[in-house]
């Protein structure tokens, strides 16, 4: 049997579980994916091999961890120095990032961007960043802090105080504001003046009705929450872990009804 699992602290709330496990069934694969609430990252490689795990997923905080103790590393995890995929092969431990190239799938929709706007500079702005980066979009990050900023030396930065507004394909909510409290990722007068003058909305939290989702569709701007992007990543994660040899419309809506279970 193969086994897999996703590793995070905490982990009770993910849905990869589901996702992948129903992923199995449709594919008739003998193997199981389980969650491994780690505590201590320095031992996620240790478990990883322990545990003889055929590959697995790596959440939150742990994608750095992870990058680490691959041998082989993706070119984009590379870029975005964090992975959250990993999958043994001829001994060796190979790591990717699917959070970008599951970004990317869900807004492929919406065609070229040219230009982008993330609010927010945390683990996955930067995955999101280099995956539009990688298409030939120009990016632009805006945090309410510089502290981070040295993690996007490739990108146009902005804080609040030095934001300047321009006309942008789509903005991204890449905070977690609005995911336990009421708040917008930029101040209401700047976050509606740049929506107004943009295509496109896009929420990265995928399950609840932000305030940023709120204030798009009362400026009637077309916006989608982030359940696309969690799907997305899955269904690359889960082909990854059977070497890409796998239909991925058959992931997708397998994938799809669990996520709606
Ligand atoms: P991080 O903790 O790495 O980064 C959080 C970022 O949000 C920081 O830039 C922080 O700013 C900013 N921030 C936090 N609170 C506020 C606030 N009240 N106002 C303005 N900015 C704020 O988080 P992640 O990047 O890992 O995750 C962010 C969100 O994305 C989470 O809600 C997570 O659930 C969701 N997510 C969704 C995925 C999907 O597949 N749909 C995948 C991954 C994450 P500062 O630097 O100033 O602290």
């Amino acid at each position: 049997m193969d086994k897999f699992a996703v590793f995070g602290d905490p982990i009770n709330h993910s849905i990869s579980p589901r996702l992948h496990n129903m992923a199995i069934k449709e594919f008739g694969f003998d193997a199981f994916y389980g969650r491994i609430h780690l505590e201590d990252g320095s031992r996620l490689k240790e478990l990883f091999l322990k545990l003889n795990l055929q590959g697995a997923n790596i959440t939150v905080p742990y994608k750095e961890i992870a990058y680490e103790i691959c041998n082989r590393i993706d070119p984009l995890a590379e870029k975005i120095g964090a992975v959250n995929t990993i999958v043994k092969k001829d001994g060796e431990i190979y790591g990717y990032n699917t959070d970008a190239g599951g970004f990317l799938k869900s807004i492929k929709f919406l065609g070229e961007i040219k230009k982008a706007l993330i609010i927010g500079a945390g683990g996955s702005a930067k995955a999101i960043a280099y995956g539009l980066k990688d298409k030939s979009s120009e990016v632009h990050i805006v945090n309410r802090s510089q502290k981070r900023a040295e993690n996007f030396k490739d990108f146009a930065f902005y804080t609040w105080n030095d934001y300047k507004i321009y006309d942008y394909d789509i903005v991204i909510n890449s905070t977690s504001a609005g995911l336990k409290d009421d708040e917008l990722p930029l101040p209401k007068e700047l976050l509606a003046d740049t929506l107004k003058r943009s295509q496109f909305a896009y929420e990265i939290i995928y399950n609840k009705a932000t305030p940023f989702l709120q204030i798009s569709h009362e400026l009637n701007i077309d916006c989608k929450n982030g359940a696309d992007m969690l799907l997305f990543q899955a269904i690359l994660a889960f082909n990854r872990f059977y070497f890409n040899d796998l239909d991925e419309q058959r992931i997708e809506s397998a994938m799809r009804k669990a996520l709606f279970l």
